[in-house]
């Protein structure tokens, strides 16, 4: 068995409800049938009708970018993992660096997602990744372990084979500068072995770990060409159907 190859789109905030309803169809009419998952991870106000729009395509599915970890309550401008769920939502982008940086996410937050989504029984892509400054102390490795292990290591074997990883170095999001292929598979690498050494080789093996960080059609083949890399959460080319699908078709 092989471990599934995904690639994600991360719209973050962008595409009015009509453009975000065009480049849907845009991207789901160009898609063949095709191994790759493709996650669609539009703003919350596109997951309704989206959810009409992938239903019944086999590989296609629905991502949300965030959710709250209560079911319900008093928190005003939340949107929870049962909500989500409720829609038809079947993955949940959960750590993304702009949420850890912006709205102050800490791993421990983090933690509690991730069990709110499995919970639920949709599936977390949990971003880590660090910052330039981080990378050229040389400490990335050990700062990423240690996003892994407070946000994904109290899990069980059962819960985290749903989990999805997507490392995206902070200094590559929205850059333009792409993490070379080999930093990327070095830290698939790394990762790929501390999830073995909690969790055993086999479901290490099993896991999807997805690259994320200024990838587009001009450099995918060869990050997707990595033996740790299964693929790629994206950014900006995921706002643009032709780039997107031809991302995808880059296995
Ligand atoms: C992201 O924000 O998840 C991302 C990878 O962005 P970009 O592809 O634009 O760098």
């Amino acid at each position: 068995m092989n471990r599934q190859r995904i690639v994600a789109g991360n719209w973050k905030m962008n595409k009015t409800f009509d453009e975000g309803r065009d480049l849907a169809l845009s991207i789901v009419k160009r898609i063949g049938p095709i191994e790759t998952l493709v996650i669609l991870c539009p703003p919350f106000i596109h997951l309704n009708y989206l959810a009409s729009v992938t239903k019944g395509i086999a590989n296609v599915r629905l991502g949300a970018q965030n959710c709250h970890f209560e079911n319900s309550g008093a928190f005003t401008g939340e949107v929870s993992a049962l909500m989500l769920q409720s829609i038809g939502v079947e993955y949940v982008i959960v750590g993304h660096s702009e949420r850890r940086a912006y709205f102050a996410e800490t791993n421990e937050l983090l933690a509690k997602k991730v069990d709110a989504i499995l919970s639920h029984g949709m599936h977390p892509i949990f971003c880590c990744g660090e910052k330039l400054d981080i990378r050229e102390a040389g400490t990335h490795l050990e700062f990423v372990s240690q996003q892994i292990n407070d946000s994904l290591f109290h899990l069980s074997k059962k819960q985290f084979s749903k989990v999805v990883l997507a490392y995206e170095p902070i200094w590559a999001i929205g850059t333009g500068k792409t993490a070379s292929p080999l930093q990327a598979q070095e830290m698939h690498a790394y990762i790929r072995s501390i999830i073995a050494a909690h969790f055993g080789d086999d479901l290490a093996f099993l896991t999807t770990i997805l690259y994320g960080g200024s990838c587009k059609p001009s450099n995918s083949k060869e990050l997707f060409s990595q033996p740790d890399v299964d693929g790629g959460l994206i950014g900006g080319a995921s706002l643009v159907a032709e780039d997107f699908v031809s991302i995808v078709n880059s296995f």
